[in-house]
């Protein structure tokens, strides 16, 4: 994904300049979110816990959960998808305050454990489960163990590894990866041109390294995925600049074609897989078939103590005052019914992908690259997901958007087709015969269709 920059619109180029020039005006607005952050997560700890008459706009606690899991994870994602990572970049707290800490800490060298590329697979999944079985959406203490949680490791990695970098986020935090591979499908990302970086080396008078805090090795970037868009190599050299692209390029001529294992590992059990368990668990019928056959077997061996043994909040949601509280039999079904969605997804898109990739004569290991393809409807399922909590959270304070469901609809389904488009122009990569893309996109479209309408069934029920 280089070319020359010659034809960047000045216009964009122009933003990323500012954000160079700008760096001290963005360290006040990291502050003041670093503020924002801790009172939303603290205040709720000192107030009770909301009623039926309490609303997002006259109770703390309910504007809190609204702020972070209504507005926040989900317009996050969205915004990833269609700018980058600027959030990452710009006012994220926890990479701020990770950066700060590695500015002022051991700077120690970073050990070769955290550079394991599975990391940010495991730690998005050990967090998003915990999160549910503490029922971190509707309770603070939850949220505030869990974010604040992560913050204090962030913070204490920061102390420890690097200098002046984001070692965290780089390496470990549990939503960087999610964020990296939504954002491969942004239209907007520095570009980084290696021909124009020579002549730079005589013409630019920024001679100064520039400090990239999440450790990217600039000169040979390919694609937005690492990028935190803080916009500190703008016009480094004069070969990097703020420019738009084909939505399309990364995943098919770009970083998507160096995909790995641990990707298509996030792409298909993960996202295609629990996250859409793990959002809807509640709703599910088959949990509720699960929950009773565990029941069941647990009244066959005379075992009461799972059907009644409660555990701390932190361990297992536990709130008796509001008649919510999860048993291990709850929990049990809940990691059952996760297990058997991570199983449906890796077979239901395993197969066509081993498939397409073989009649494609894709050579050599798994086709991570064709992989790729299904990072549009992974992006649109998360999103629609997490807008759930947004519509219910509205609805329940009598808030009703019109034709939200809908919209959530045509976005999975527009998103569905536009993964099958990839296909076949992935499939172009690898083979020439048209009657061979259309295949092994056809037998894609099967699984990707049938998620889609599976998916938009679940929210519109
Ligand atoms: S490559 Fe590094 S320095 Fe440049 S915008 Fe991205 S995160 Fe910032």
């Amino acid at each position: 994904m280089t070319s020359s920059l010659h034809g960047a619109p000045a216009l964009v180029a122009r933003l990323g300049d500012i954000l160079l020039r700008h760096q001290a005006t963005i360290r006040h607005l990291q502050w003041a979110m670093v503020a924002i952050y801790a009172a939303l997560l603290a205040v709720p700890l000192l107030l009770a816990l909301p009623t039926h008459t309490d609303y997002l706009w006259n109770n703390a606690v309910r504007f809190a959960q609204f702020a972070f899991w209504g507005v926040w994870w989900p317009f996050i994602i969205l915004a990833t998808a269609l700018i980058g990572r600027f959030w990452c970049g710009i006012l994220c707290p926890e990479g701020a305050l990770s950066e700060f800490a590695s500015q002022h800490g051991a700077g120690r060298a970073i050990p070769g454990w955290m550079k394991w590329s599975g990391w940010p697979v495991v730690s998005f999944v050990s967090t998003t489960v915990y999160g549910q079985l503490t029922s971190i959406y509707q309770y603070p203490k939850p949220a505030a163990l869990l974010l604040g949680g992560s913050t204090f490791a962030a913070i204490v990695i920061g102390a420890r590894y690097g200098k002046a970098k984001r070692v965290w986020c780089r390496f470990l935090c549990p939503v960087s990866g999610v964020f990296g591979t939504v954002s491969k499908i942004a239209p907007l990302h520095f570009r980084v041109a290696p021909e124009s970086w020579s002549a730079g080396d005589r013409q630019d008078g920024r001679s100064k390294a520039v400090n990239c805090a999440p450790l990217i090795p600039i000169k040979t970037m390919q694609g937005a995925a690492a990028c935190h868009m803080c916009g500190r190599c703008s016009g480094y050299r004069g070969a990097i600049r703020l420019c738009w692209r084909n939505p399309a390029s990364d995943i098919v001529h770009g970083s998507g074609r160096l995909a790995t294992m641990w990707e298509t590992v996030l792409i298909v059990p993960v996202l295609l897989g629990l996250v859409p368990a793990a959002l809807h668990w509640s709703d599910s019928g088959l949990f509720q078939m699960i929950r009773l056959w565990l029941v069941e077997r647990c009244l066959d061996l005379h075992l009461i103590w799972p059907l009644s043994l409660r555990l701390p909040w932190w361990i297992l949601t536990d709130y008796p005052l509001e008649n919510d509280v999860m048993t291990s039999v709850d929990a049990g079904a809940f990691l059952i019914l996760l297990a058997v969605s991570v199983a449906a997804a890796t077979i239901m898109f395993g197969i066509p992908l081993a498939a397409s990739a073989r009649i494609l004569r894709m050579k050599g290991h798994f086709p991570h690259h064709l992989a790729q393809a299904l990072i549009p409807l992974a992006a649109a399922c998360l999103f629609s997901g997490l807008l759930s909590l947004t519509v219910s959270q509205l609805r329940s304070d009598g808030i009703v958007i019109p034709y939200s469901d809908l919209f959530r609809g045509g976005f999975v389904l527009s998103a569905a087709a536009w993964s099958v488009v990839l296909v076949f122009r992935i499939g172009t990569l690898y083979d020439l015969g048209l009657a061979t893309r259309i295949s092994a996109a056809i037998i894609m479209a099967v699984p990707i269709t049938s998620f889609s309408i599976a998916w938009v069934g679940a929210f519109l029920s």
